[in-house]
């Protein structure tokens, strides 16, 4: 089974979320992928602002109607800090002889993965997925990767991607360009306006009933 693991705040999940899981999930040919909502993301440093389950809620009724993807709560049921490398040794731990972990980031949490908890421990466990984002292209150049782990990793030309000493592979793929963040509708919310086609109708519901991101410090 090809398992792919997607992290983030997802404060709210939106379309750009959606899109990349989907487009991911085919690329790769995965069987499932998981949404996995931090509970307290130790690079963000305000914190998330929205409740960790409200959050999950909202992951849950925005992929409700796709049998492909899923939601974890694994990160948010943990104490403390949500550390990535945390969450990868729980699903490594229950994988079966021949299934694959594949971890998908944006190519802008890949630029700070040298700063993670044990980022050396978490090449060996998975695959990992880099994905563009409007403005940042998911390509990599063997500079891109942290120093420290840089000499561990060769190109590979046939899959046009890096092969860990392992086995293990870093993968990149260019998504549709769907220029939304959740940032962008906390602070479109808070100043009373749209954000239909921004998210699922559902969360659009959920966020208006449950009064969120209306407040100070909302964005
Ligand atoms: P914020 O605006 O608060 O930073 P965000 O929209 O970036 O939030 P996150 O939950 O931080 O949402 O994102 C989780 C992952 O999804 C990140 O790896 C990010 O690169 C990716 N991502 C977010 N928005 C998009 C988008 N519009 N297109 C492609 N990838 C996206």
């Amino acid at each position: 089974m090809k398992l792919g693991l997607f992290g983030g705040t997802f404060d709210p999940i939106h379309w750009g979320h959606l899109r990349s899981a989907e487009e991911v999930r085919e690329a790769f040919g995965l069987d499932w992928l998981l949404f996995i909502p931090a509970s307290m993301p130790p690079h963000k440093a305000k914190g998330a602002a929205t409740p960790a389950r409200d959050r999950l809620k909202m992951v849950r009724l925005a992929i409700a109607k796709n049998p492909g993807l899923a939601a974890s709560s694994v990160e948010i049921d943990r104490p403390g800090k949500s550390y990535s490398i945390d969450t990868l040794r729980y699903f490594a731990g229950r994988q079966k002889k021949g299934d694959a972990l594949y971890f998908i980031l944006g190519r802008d949490a890949f630029e700070d993965i040298g700063s993670w908890k044990e980022f050396r421990k978490i090449f060996p466990l998975c695959h990992l997925i880099v994905t563009s984002r409007p403005g940042c292209g998911a390509a990599l150049a063997l500079r891109d990767i942290p120093i420290a782990a840089r000499k561990l990793f060769c190109y590979d030309p046939t899959t046009k991607s890096f092969r860990y000493k392992s086995g293990t592979y870093l993968h990149t793929i260019k998504l549709t360009d769907i220029a939304i963040s959740a940032s962008e509708i906390r602070a479109r919310v808070k100043n009373g306006k749209s954000i239909r086609y921004l998210v699922p109708a559902e969360v659009e519901a959920y966020i208006r009933r449950k009064g969120l991101y209306r407040g100070a410090g909302g964005a």
